[in-house]
């Protein structure tokens, strides 16, 4: 989840300058090699790792309980600048993360597809040129039954299995 400040940005702003990047950089180097601005291109924004998680016996399970933070109708993060301040168990997605804890992200996430060697989808919004187009194929958190952690008392009864989780 990265830094898409809420009222002065669109989401599609961080497109209209990818003829200044190299074309398909990140098929041309490993995540290791990105610039910080590839790094937060990659973002599909779909939100998904901000799902709760909890672990039972060695697993991560997904729950459909949202950070009370991020908002269910763009995806975005409302607190970007201070989340590690307001919420102390929120995940920087760095390499670290990625290689060492990829269970912690969906399956779709782009970070974990390409440490996995695998491929961008098509709805990824650096393939698409839309920022929608990861809303529109139905594999960011809009549209979808999350409840805010805050309503949450149980989080093993909000566990979900979404197959892209
Ligand atoms: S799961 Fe990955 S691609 Fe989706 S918002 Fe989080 S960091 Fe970005
Ligand atoms: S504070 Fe919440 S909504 Fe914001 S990035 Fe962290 S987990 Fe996601």
């Amino acid at each position: 989840m990265f830094d898409w400040p809420q009222k002065t940005f669109s989401p599609q702003d961080r497109y209209k300058d990818l003829s200044s990047f190299e074309k398909e950089f990140w098929k041309k180097k490993p995540l290791k090699d990105l610039s910080k601005a590839e790094w937060e291109l990659l973002c599909d924004g779909c939100g998904k790792c901000c799902l709760n998680k909890i672990g039972i016996k060695n697993k991560v399970y997904f729950t459909n309980a949202r950070c009370r933070f991020l908002d269910p109708e763009n995806c975005l993060c409302q607190i970007y600048e201070h989340r590690f301040k307001k919420v102390p168990d929120c995940r920087d997605i760095d390499l670290n993360t990625v290689f060492k804890e990829p269970e912690i992200l969906p399956k779709t996430c782009a970070y974990r597809l390409l440490s996995e060697g695998k491929e961008l989808p098509n709805w990824h919004p650096l393939i698409s040129g839309d920022a929608n187009s990861v809303h529109n194929a139905g594999m960011s958190l809009k549209d979808r039954p999350t409840v805010s952690e805050t309503k949450v008392k149980d989080y093993e009864d909000n566990i979900v299995e979404w197959p892209d989780l």
